[in-house]
């Protein structure tokens, strides 16, 4: 903590950067950058970080503006989060500094013996965690991450076969947009239309018609449960390899909220960023017989060096993920997003498949009368961040959208539970009901003005 006198004195142009909050609690506020210190009039005032606000007033502005519209506004985007200030000290330390292609006591620069330590925990802290045999930390994202498991195992044009992205799965399971359609041949399954579930026999009937050398499960936008093991028998049954990326259910998943599919798979890819509350960044788990490729599929087949304060900052995440605070903030989480959509359905919502089994939501607008385009326009505007989101079959575009996607675990990462999902579930039902009457719209911003001031995003708060 920085010493409140000497703040006051530093000077006139480092004071002009120092803006002052109502409220607060004295402890760190978001992410590192800032810090609540008592100034002399007794209000609590925010001290920048002082050498980039010196340096670099530009960039220290964006980022004390986005620092404000994370405190600001109620963020229901499924897959983002508050890192707790553990995290974000490992990722914002002097490894950033060092090199280490390669893997640890196996490295082509010298002085390795520090990141190799960090390195070594984070592999067996997820190994640990997820009960996985062989564990590779160092995927820049999830994105790489899934693109190493494809460079591991296939040839160019081999045959992949995963969820559709416009029935919930992610771009870089087959789309044709991506790597992953463009260098192989991918196909894809789809929900069941009526119901918004998968459908098992359908993934088996594509799975026998197209031969597939990789099954793809997990997904981006799928509010259920997937049976792993049913996967993992039809991907047996054409003699396919099965990849999972669990990235959204992670967290869940490590508390064992969730079913694993470890034990089914022989791939597992994650973002460590999203329900598992790490640093932005990917991993790999596999059997122990892919070790090898998959290790240099990451490196060097995709990446050069590894970036070891985010391999810090996850080895971090992974002891939080080992603590009872973590098993209770996914429960919430769950809870959360059962209330949530309860509530939704209860106001005249229509989920996809009818409701939840994890902590995201789909909703399909088209009752409403509203796109998804112009309910993230209209709910941002008033303060609830979400993103439109297609729906199975969509009608409309991409960019337009039937749809939005809700997810609980940043604002269950504040504190708010229960009874503050059904006051979201209120909020948004009155702005979509109520859009284009100005008095319902300012009533709708006080509330959720008020709402987001009764639980300041505290990092030392979490965990
Ligand atoms: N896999 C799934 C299921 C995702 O939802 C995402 C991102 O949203 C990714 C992979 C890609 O992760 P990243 O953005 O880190 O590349």
């Amino acid at each position: 903590m920085l010493n409140p006198q000497h703040i006051l004195s530093i000077s006139q142009h480092l004071i002009s950067n120092i803006c002052t909050l109502k409220g607060g609690a004295g402890l760190a506020y978001i992410p590192g950058l800032f810090m609540h210190v008592k100034g002399k009039s007794g209000k609590n005032i925010i001290n920048k970080h002082r050498a980039l606000t010196r340096f670099d007033p530009q960039v220290a502005r964006a980022i004390e503006a986005e620092v404000r519209r994370q405190q600001d506004k109620i963020i229901l985007i499924a897959s983002e989060n508050y890192v707790s200030q553990a995290v974000l000290e490992a990722q914002g330390s002097v490894l950033t500094n060092k090199y280490a292609e390669g893997y640890p006591r196996a490295r082509y620069y010298g002085g390795c013996e520090h990141v190799d330590v960090v390195e070594e925990l984070a592999r067996t802290r997820a190994a640990t965690l997820f009960g996985a045999e062989h564990v590779n930390v160092q995927p820049h994202a999830g994105a790489i991450a899934n693109l190493a498991v494809f460079l591991a195992v296939l040839k160019p044009g081999d045959r992949v076969l995963g969820m559709g992205l416009d029935h919930g799965g992610h771009l870089t399971h087959g789309s044709p947009a991506n790597i992953s359609g463009k260098y192989y041949q991918s196909f894809s399954y789809k929900v069941d239309p009526r119901s918004g579930y998968l459908d098992m026999e359908e993934v088996r009937r594509e799975a026998h018609k197209v031969s597939p050398r990789l099954i793809i499960a997990g997904a981006s936008s799928y509010p259920r449960i997937i049976d792993f093991a049913a996967f993992a028998k039809i991907a047996q049954e054409v003699d396919a390899l099965l990849l999972v990326d669990m990235a959204h259910i992670a967290g869940m998943v490590a508390v064992g909220l969730h079913p694993s599919p470890v034990p089914h798979a022989h791939f597992v890819t994650s973002t460590t960023h999203k329900t598992l509350r790490g640093p932005r960044g990917g991993m790999i788990l596999c059997q122990n017989q892919f070790a090898r490729a998959v290790d240099k599929a990451v490196f060097p087949g995709i990446q050069g060096g590894p970036l070891m304060h985010i391999i810090a900052a996850k080895a971090v995440a992974f002891k939080e993920a080992q603590t009872e605070d973590f098993y209770n903030y996914q429960e919430q989480i769950l809870k959360n997003a059962r209330v949530l959509a309860q509530h939704l359905k209860e106001l005249g919502f229509e989920l996809v498949s009818g409701g939840t089994d994890n902590h995201l939501l789909l909703l399909d607008l088209r009752g409403k009368g509203i796109t998804g385009r112009d309910a993230e326009l209209l709910l941002d505007d008033l303060g609830i961040t979400t993103n439109k989101n297609a729906i199975p079959d969509d009608p409309q575009n991409r960019m337009t959208t039937s749809g939005i996607r809700l997810g609980t675990p940043a604002v269950t990462s504040r504190g708010m539970q229960e009874a503050e999902m059904k006051q979201i579930a209120d909020l948004i039902n009155k702005a979509i009901e109520g859009r284009g009457d100005a008095r319902v719209m300012a009533r709708v911003k006080r509330e959720v003005k008020n709402l987001c001031a009764a639980f300041p995003v505290i990092s030392e708060k979490i965990i």
